[in-house]
């Protein structure tokens, strides 16, 4: 990691300076950040957890502001549909299929090459969150599922470590932050998933300001828990629709004494039962993950070619075969668009990849 102090140091060929204290200058001016703050920032560990829309919005934000080490973990690839709302890709990215965590960290590196960016192309799940999350001050909610959240809200809360649930669809953002131990956690508020907001931006649109308000927020409530002004944080579930300007706040003040998360420390979503699939959020795409080793890209390539259209890169390798686009990722975990059944998808990938 760069400190503040070898940051000041470095001269570009262009011969600009880059001076911490030139780039943070204004945020160092702001009185709730000041230079103390700032060091703060630049040693945090923070993670989001999805890398769509308000993921990048989170990422985009905490990375101008000098947050030390982001860890980006996401489970898709740009697509053109994404370009309206998710501020860290360009068309370049769509065209390629560049995983998200990949191409929000290349353009990262774009603005500010002096924080740690490291980017996880995977799908969060009980297996491997303790490996993804592990030593992070903070997590930030950029997924777009409550499966996910809920698995965030079981981990945070066993381990103590604070997280912030944000979530936007149509005109509407919502944001809670939890405080295991003093605040009410997710499941406190929300013991299942709440009916009316299980709606996806598939299925109801979404206005990317929406995505930016739900960010901004969330954004700045990291950044006071970063610098340590615990007091300044808002203690409610807030949520405002930008179209209709009703906003309203719950109170979050206290945990639930019945909460089973928080309270009973049933951690059900963290023992997870199997999940071999996973159907994406209603974009008629089924996600699969049970083969845990790696694909020899080229090997693949060579086998699929006679049965349709192959291209691939360092990171994807897309198959279109009849009305199916197959998406495979290294790992062997793979994204068939095309259809929402499982069963269906199941046979494409052990016709074509291998069981
Ligand atoms: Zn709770």
């Amino acid at each position: 990691m760069t400190s503040l102090a070898q940051e000041n140091e470095r001269t570009d060929p262009g011969g600009v300076r880059w001076q911490a204290g030139e780039r943070y200058s204004r945020q160092i001016l702001f009185p709730g950040i000041g230079g103390e703050g700032q060091q703060k920032l630049a040693t945090a560990r923070v993670a989001v957890v999805g890398c769509g829309a308000t993921g990048s919005a989170l990422s985009s934000l905490l990375a101008r502001a000098g947050v030390g080490t982001l860890c980006l973990v996401d489970r898709d690839y740009v697509e053109p549909s994404n370009l309206q709302r998710q501020s860290l890709f360009d068309e370049a990215d769509a065209s390629e299929s560049l995983p998200k965590a990949i191409a929000a960290a290349r353009k990262i590196a774009a603005f500010n090459s002096q924080i740690v960016v490291a980017p996880k192309v995977d799908d969060l799940v009980p297996s491997n969150i303790e490996n993804l999350l592990e030593g992070v001050d903070l997590i930030l909610d950029g997924t777009d599922n409550f499966e996910t959240r809920y698995l965030i809200n079981d981990y945070a809360v066993d381990r103590a470590v604070p997280w912030i649930y944000c979530a936007a669809v149509g005109s509407y953002a919502v944001t809670l932050n939890v405080l295991p131990a003093q605040t009410a956690c997710l499941a406190c508020i929300f013991p299942d998933s709440p009916r009316g907001m299980v709606e996806t931006c598939e299925t109801a649109g979404i206005l990317n300001s929406a995505v930016n308000l739900a960010a901004s927020i969330a954004a700045t409530e990291a950044l006071k828990l970063l610098v340590g002004k615990s007091s300044a944080l808002r203690r409610t579930l807030l949520s405002f629709d930008l179209w209709t300007n009703e906003h309203a706040e719950i109170s979050a003040a206290k945990p639930d004494p019945g909460c089973r998360a928080c309270a009973r420390r049933d951690f059900i979503h963290l023992a997870g039962e199997g999940r071999p699939h996973i159907t994406l959020c209603g974009r008629n795409s089924v996600q699969i993950h049970e083969r845990q080793r790696p694909i020899d890209f080229a090997e693949m390539e060579r086998r699929l070619q006679p049965h349709g259209v192959v291209r691939r890169n360092d990171f994807v390798l897309k198959f279109w075969h009849d009305r199916y686009e197959m998406t495979l990722f290294r790992d062997g975990r793979a994204i068939i668009k095309g259809t929402t059944d499982t069963a269906v998808a199941r046979s494409l990938y052990a016709r074509y990849v291998g069981g």
